[in-house]
């Protein structure tokens, strides 16, 4: 069932989602050669608690860490470690979640560590694009397919692969709501969207094959071929019949500008 949110729960929303966002730039000011993504995690924890919220995904699912770590060709889910430590050339995936006052903010940035690879940058860039391209069919009278076409056609016209098997979703009082957002589909396909639907839209996006690997951690997903792959997400409410994006990567690029 799908969850309709009034004008003032949409707003909760937002506070949740502005923390993440704060949380993201939290990371863009730390991330470089050198710092495991454990470091990473103890401090947007931290950084969270400070801002009165909760890490949510901290425990969801039995997950351990307070945000989601994916480095090079892990595509999400990646678990905080010491062991893990970035090096010049890496991209990271930090996926963010907060709770606060009830509700779930989620979203997703993916960084460079260093100077990264200009085709590697290309990936990054039309990653985040495509989320914009599916944010521009989310308001009122679209269908959930015209989101996910519209993902699917900008990357794949760009040679690049689209995961399958993880999707976007509803969001507000449960992490994980109805109705799925997959990132491929067929136009004019899935559910209508009305005034009041929160969801979650989040691209992964492979340089090489769409097929993936499950790791034996139980969380980790990686590229089947090893290739670098790429992941931005924005939560975004139909408000008004309009989409209302309600995290935020100013933060962020207010600390590393326009990287690629
Ligand atoms: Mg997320
Ligand atoms: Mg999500």
């Amino acid at each position: 069932m799908i969850y309709l949110k009034s004008d003032e729960e949409i707003e909760l929303l937002r506070e949740s989602n502005q923390i993440v966002a704060k949380t993201l730039a939290e990371m863009a000011k730390i991330i470089k050669p050198g710092v495991s993504t454990l470091d990473l995690d103890k401090r947007a924890e931290e950084f969270i608690r400070d801002m009165g919220g909760v890490p949510g995904f901290l425990g969801y699912g039995g997950f351990p860490g307070s945000i989601c770590t994916s480095v090079n060709d892990q595509i999400v889910h990646g678990i905080p470690s010491e062991e893990v430590v970035l090096q010049e050339g890496d991209i990271i995936s930090v996926d963010c979640g907060v709770l606060k006052n009830g509700f779930h903010g989620d979203s997703a940035y993916t960084f460079c560590v260093g100077e990264v690879a200009p085709e590697i940058k290309d990936l990054l860039r039309t990653t985040k694009e495509s989320l914009y391209k599916g944010i521009e069919q989310a308001f009122e009278g679209r269908r959930i397919g015209d989101i996910a076409s519209a993902v699917q056609t900008y990357c794949e016209e760009r040679g690049y692969s689209v995961v399958r098997e993880m999707v976007g979703h509803g969001v507000g009082r449960s992490l994980h709501e109805s109705p799925e957002v997959p990132n491929y589909g067929r136009k004019g396909n899935g559910i209508q969207l009305k005034t009041g639907m929160t969801i979650s839209i989040e691209p992964m996006i492979n340089m090489g094959t769409r097929r993936i690997i499950f790791e034996r951690d139980g969380w980790t997903t990686r590229t089947a071929d090893g290739k670098p792959s790429a992941h931005f997400e924005h939560s975004v409410a139909i408000s008004q019949g309009k989409a209302d994006i309600l995290s935020s990567f100013e933060y962020v690029e207010q600390i590393i500008g326009k990287e690629f």
